[in-house]
């Protein structure tokens, strides 16, 4: 099948960009979510981005309005998906939410469309059983920001086709990315991999081995990391971090993945990071130096 109408649903940080690089790359979007304000930004984030390209003589100007042409918005759920070939789901991450999502796209979706979902830490194999079409249904888990990462982590469900998968594969790389195919276990292999660093990261910091601007140094100028774990935990929200540790620990019941107490304590008092204002560093709008937080000068 021909995949032409994509829909997005979702859009927030991750579906205004998934919005964005189909669109850029011709096709038709569909972008739903139940806040209209939340459309309203998603628009000019994607304007904001495309403008971005222009200065940096990427794209034209006449690209950048037809890639804006190319995206219709809807707060509907049920019309949205109806003409689609392809939907991806990218709203909160929430159980409960997408499998209620899941369930309603089966329904209103035409019976050929893949169904595919974004999340970071949530089983496909769970999310696909809710629906009359598991063989359809696939992850697509794209990195953020979505724009400039290549990487599409693309996993199969237990029940995932071979042709659902090589179909996700084959648009993956249309859209200028490099997919990598992995299977569902809790946290995929991305963030299998990259949430006990973080969790050490910040053991290492609990234990008194090191401070905050040391640990982050060791690993960037050691390492050739771009970021350090701790700012990076930061980037990513230490309420995500620690979610996906308990997917991790509940999913293969290994101590080894227990989340630090620190960053327990942490968000439990509300350093969330970046999206609070602060966590292991201060972040204050405008202002790019990283300042360690007082709680660990
Ligand atoms: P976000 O909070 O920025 O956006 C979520 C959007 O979903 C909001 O605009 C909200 O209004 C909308 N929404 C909620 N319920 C809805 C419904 N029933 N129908 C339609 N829209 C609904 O979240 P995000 O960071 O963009 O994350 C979205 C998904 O992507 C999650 O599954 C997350 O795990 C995954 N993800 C996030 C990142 C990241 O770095 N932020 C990276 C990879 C994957």
């Amino acid at each position: 099948m021909e995949i032409k109408q994509v829909t997005v649903i979702g859009a927030g940080t991750m579906g205004n960009g998934i919005a964005h690089v189909f669109a850029q790359s011709g096709f038709d979007v569909t972008l739903v979510d139940v806040s209209q304000e939340a459309l309203e930004r998603a628009h000019s984030t994607i304007e904001r981005n495309l403008d971005r390209l222009i200065k940096k003589e990427k794209i034209s100007e006449e690209e950048k309005q037809a890639t804006l042409e190319r995206i219709t918005t809807s707060t509907e759920l049920t019309s949205g998906v109806a003409r689609a070939n392809l939907v991806i789901e990218a709203a909160t991450e929430n159980v409960e939410l997408k499998l209620k999502i899941f369930k309603s796209m089966d329904e209103a979706a035409p019976a050929d469309c893949l169904l595919a979902t974004n999340t970071s830490s949530i089983s496909i194999t769970q999310i696909a059983a809710v629906t009359k079409r598991p063989e359809q249904v696939i992850g697509m888990h794209f990195m953020n920001p979505v724009p400039i990462m290549k990487l599409v982590e693309v996993i199969r469900g237990y029940a995932t086709s071979d042709a659902t998968c090589a179909s996700i594969m084959q648009l993956s790389s249309q859209l200028g990315k490099i997919p990598v195919e992995v299977n569902d276990y809790p946290g995929f292999v991305a963030n299998r991999i990259l949430m006990p660093m973080i969790n050490e990261a910040i053991i290492t910091l609990h234990e008194g081995v090191a401070g905050v601007e040391e640990i982050d140094t060791v690993m960037k100028l050691g390492m050739a990391h771009p970021m350090g774990p701790l700012q990076l935990a930061d980037f990513i929200g230490l309420d995500v971090c620690l979610s996906i540790l308990k997917v991790l620990q509940d999913g293969l019941g290994n101590p080894k993945y227990a989340p630090c107490p620190l960053l327990v304590n942490m968000v439990t008092a509300g350093h969330l990071g970046v999206k609070s204002g602060q966590g292991f560093y201060l972040h204050t709008p405008g202002n790019k130096d990283l300042v360690v937080a007082p709680h660990f000068q």
